[in-house]
């Protein structure tokens, strides 16, 4: 592999769109680091059904040089120890220099395995990855005390340094309409035997716009009740928005489970989020931090929520948001 410097990405693949979003935003990231190591990026997928047909695309995205795909019969995501062998063995051979994985369900089973394995530096819940050309080492930020801080970390100059990515931290790639790099399947003689058996998968089916792609999310909280997420449903709909809830609402069984925002749920940056009767506890604060505006409508004063709203209302939600709606109609009619 001589001395050029690569970077692996570890990605993750949407059954209707390709690469998931936040893949796409890691190779952007990644084709930034590329530049300025004057490296290049290796991606490595796991197909779904071991269907490599599904993964023609995969090496038309500008800047990746090879594209490795795990495909041998049985191997799914939630294989953390094949994938983890996978990623190890191609770190063996190809000797990055970085390792990016996002911040998802996969990102946090896989990257402190693979650290621990290849005896890497390890920074989780990355919003920002730097190389700093002088003392050859990466700069990771990350938010810190449920986001009231953010840490920077400096990798060890010649380690490897596996880093997983918040989603919407970084810019994403374009897809060029040419064949750029090189496919390599692995093969059934690269697994490893592993413990992990997928018994059952059950599919659930998220309704609406994601909430990791929306541009407004409107979320609610404890102070809703099951009525109350009706009429934010109807919000959400005329703003053309995705619904979101803090963990109460989903523990009540009012929402998915799969709605959930925050420390133990999704991390989501839109440009607005309109937190209804939501306190503003750290754990829910930490994943929409990133948005871009913060609307709160609570009627606590003195709720935490306000503190990091951008505008707030001390409201009733059940007097503001039909007035909301009627006004937004009509504006809109
Ligand atoms: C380890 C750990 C992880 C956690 N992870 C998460 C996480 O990922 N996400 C998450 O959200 N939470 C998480 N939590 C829970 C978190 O600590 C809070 O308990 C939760 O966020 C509170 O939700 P809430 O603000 O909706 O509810 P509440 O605390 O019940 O607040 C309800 C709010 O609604 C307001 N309100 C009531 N009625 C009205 C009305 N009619 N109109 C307007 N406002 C009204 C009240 O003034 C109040 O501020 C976690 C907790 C722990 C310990």
């Amino acid at each position: 592999m001589g001395n050029e410097k690569r970077i692996l990405v570890i990605g993750e693949i949407d059954q209707k769109s390709g690469l998931t979003s936040l893949t796409k935003e890691i190779l952007g990231g990644a084709t930034k680091l590329a530049d300025e190591l004057c490296g290049s990026i290796d991606l490595l997928l796991i197909a779904a059904k071991n269907d490599t047909h599904q993964l023609q695309w995969a090496s038309n995205y500008r800047g990746v040089d090879k594209v490795y795909i795990a495909a041998w019969p049985g191997i799914t995501i939630f294989d953390c120890e094949a994938i983890t062998a996978a990623a190890s063995d191609i770190c063996k051979k190809s000797q990055p220099v970085l390792c990016l994985i996002g911040q998802t369900d996969l990102g946090r089973d896989i990257a402190p395995r693979l650290a621990a394995r290849l005896d890497a530096g390890l920074c989780m819940d990355c919003t920002d990855v730097k190389y700093e050309q002088e003392q050859n080492r990466f700069i990771q930020t990350r938010p810190a005390y449920g986001g009231k801080a953010m840490a920077v970390f400096a990798s060890t100059s010649g380690r490897l340094q596996i880093d997983t990515v918040r989603s919407k931290s970084m810019s994403p790639m374009s897809v060029q309409e040419v064949h750029t790099g090189d496919k390599i399947i692995l093969s059934v003689e690269s697994q490893h035997p592993s413990k992990v058996r997928l018994l059952h998968c059950e599919t659930v089916q998220e309704e609406g716009i994601r909430l990791e792609d929306a541009k407004i999310i409107v979320a609610g909280g404890g102070g809703l009740g099951i009525k109350g997420f009706e009429i934010i449903g109807e919000l959400a709909h005329i703003l053309n928005a995705a619904i979101g809830a803090t963990r109460v609402p989903v523990d009540e069984k009012w929402v998915p489970h799969h709605m959930e925002i925050g420390q133990t749920g999704k991390i989501v940056s839109p440009e607005l989020y309109i937190a209804i009767g939501i306190s503003g506890a750290t754990q829910h604060i930490t994943g929409c931090l990133g948005s871009q505006k913060i609307v709160a409508i609570n009627k606590d004063p003195d709720a935490n929520i306000f503190k990091v709203a951008d505008y707030g209302l001390v409201a009733d939600y059940k007097e503001v948001l039909p007035v909301l709606i009627y006004q937004l109609k009509k504006k809109l009619s």
